[in-house]
């Protein structure tokens, strides 16, 4: 029999109802005749929640949050939203008449490795799940977590259930992954900053993937990586319509040229200063090691122009990094590792990027980019691009002009030419 894996997403679970009307959507494609697995996420703000009640448990009394705890037990708090929709979405399949039993993470067994919080999936085990289709029993698979080598529960990431979701298909050899969410697809820009945004027929693995990985939430980035890797048809739509949905397919399959398909941004992004340091050999490793040892996702890295031997470091990272990072640089010039004057943080950044492999054949993207930014008025305080994006970092209060400053820039709102042949 042909399979299907259906992953919903927090905001098509959170309440009975919500899983009763994904639950028809199950209830149809079995009727179609597929062997069903059906990956669930927390109800919508569980999660958050989860990770609310670690922060608090780690401060000191009275203190508010702490980001220092201990990853294992994070893991062990925070799988426990997906263990719940799990076992709700299969008692509400069994009702309705469709044979359903919940699975979790190691129940499958999905094995990741041993990164807590951020864990990778190495393996699927598929054999049980695949005789209990034998029976007639249709799966509901406890999306984001896993167990890791040393036994214990794993989490995936935020947003790591639609990873779940796309391993699991590949494992499974299914027809296609459907990811049912709040929006009917992949849009030219998160919908909810302007309402000219477009929703996409198609995307292109590598585009979606960067799109994903500058910040657009709608897919989790490793959930692209490994769709791309192992070809599996990956369709994002709405679990609130019929609306047909968003391919994320490869790139010889899309019918449109553009320069720029897509604008994603980071709304909670720091810019960190380590002021006066020595421009010699060594000293980027001597920052960015700590950093990396103390788990801080460092993302853009501008060296300012040297003077009399000493220079600014300047790089970017997630809001939610920095008393790590601060620590980390702390510690190292505590040690005589590193030398700097001051260390300054700007905690009221984003960071907004365009995104198109059309890059590579049209020039100017960028020249364009900061003209739209600068006739705004808005001011670029860091820049960086690869083949196919550029990425600008900009005060937090205007990242919402600037998304929709360039929306129109690119023409986004207008359908984009199709490509002869
Ligand atoms: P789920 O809970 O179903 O996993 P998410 O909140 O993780 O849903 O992802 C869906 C959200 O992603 C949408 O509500 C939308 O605001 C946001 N989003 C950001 N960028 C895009 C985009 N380019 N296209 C569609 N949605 C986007
Ligand atoms: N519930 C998890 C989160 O909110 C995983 C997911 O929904 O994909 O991050
Ligand atoms: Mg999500």
């Amino acid at each position: 029999m042909p399979r299907l894996v259906m992953k919903f997403g927090g905001t098509s679970v959170a309440d009975l109802d919500r899983i009763r009307n994904a639950a028809r959507k199950v209830k149809r494609e079995v009727e179609k005749g597929y062997e069903v697995a059906v990956v669930v996420s927390a109800m919508a703000g569980k999660t958050n929640e989860l990770v609310g009640l670690v922060r608090k448990a780690a401060a000191t009394e009275g203190e508010g949050e702490s980001s220092f705890y201990d990853a294992r037990e994070y893991d062990a708090v925070v799988a426990s939203g997906e263990q719940v929709t799990a076992g709700l979405m299969s008692i509400v399949l069994q009702e309705m008449g469709v044979p359903a039993r919940s699975w979790q993470g190691w129940q499958v067994p999905i094995l990741t490795n041993a990164s807590h919080g951020a864990a990778r999936i190495e393996e699927i085990r598929t054999e049980a799940l695949e005789r209990k289709f034998a029976e007639g029993l249709h799966a509901v698979v406890a999306g984001f977590q896993g167990l890791g080598p040393d036994g214990r529960i794993t989490t995936l990431g935020r947003g790591g259930s639609d990873t779940s979701a796309v391993a699991l298909a590949a494992a499974l050899g299914a027809e296609r992954c459907d990811i049912y969410t709040d929006v009917d697809g992949v849009y030219t820009t998160d919908p909810r900053i302007t309402k000219k945004a477009r929703k996409l027929e198609r995307i292109a693995y590598e585009e979606m993937l960067e799109l994903a990985s500058l910040g657009a939430k709608v897919l989790q980035t490793r959930s692209v990586e490994l769709a791309m890797r192992y070809k599996v048809r990956l369709q994002v739509l709405s679990s609130f319509s019929d609306e047909p949905g968003t391919l994320v397919c490869d790139e010889e399959e899309i019918m449109e040229s553009r320069a720029v398909s897509g604008i994603a941004y980071v709304r909670d992004e720091a810019k960190l200063t380590l002021i006066s340091v020595a421009d010699r050999p060594g000293v980027a490793a001597a920052i960015f090691g700590p950093l990396a040892e103390a788990g801080v996702n460092v993302d853009m890295i501008v060296q300012n122009i040297s003077e009399e031997g000493r220079t600014d470091m300047t790089f970017s990272c997630s809001v939610d990094d920095v008393p790590k990072a601060m620590k980390a640089l702390q510690e190292a010039r505590a040690k005589g590792a590193i030398n700097y004057r001051d260390l300054v943080a700007d905690t009221e950044v984003s960071k907004v990027s365009v995104v198109g492999i059309g890059m590579r054949s049209h020039a100017g993207v960028a020249a364009r980019m900061f003209k739209a930014l600068a006739d705004e008025g808005v001011n670029i305080k860091v820049i960086t691009t690869s083949e196919i994006k550029v990425s600008v970092l900009v005060d937090r209060k205007y990242m919402e002009l600037a998304v929709q400053a360039l929306h129109d820039a690119f023409d986004l709102d207008k359908p984009a030419d199709r490509l002869e042949g």
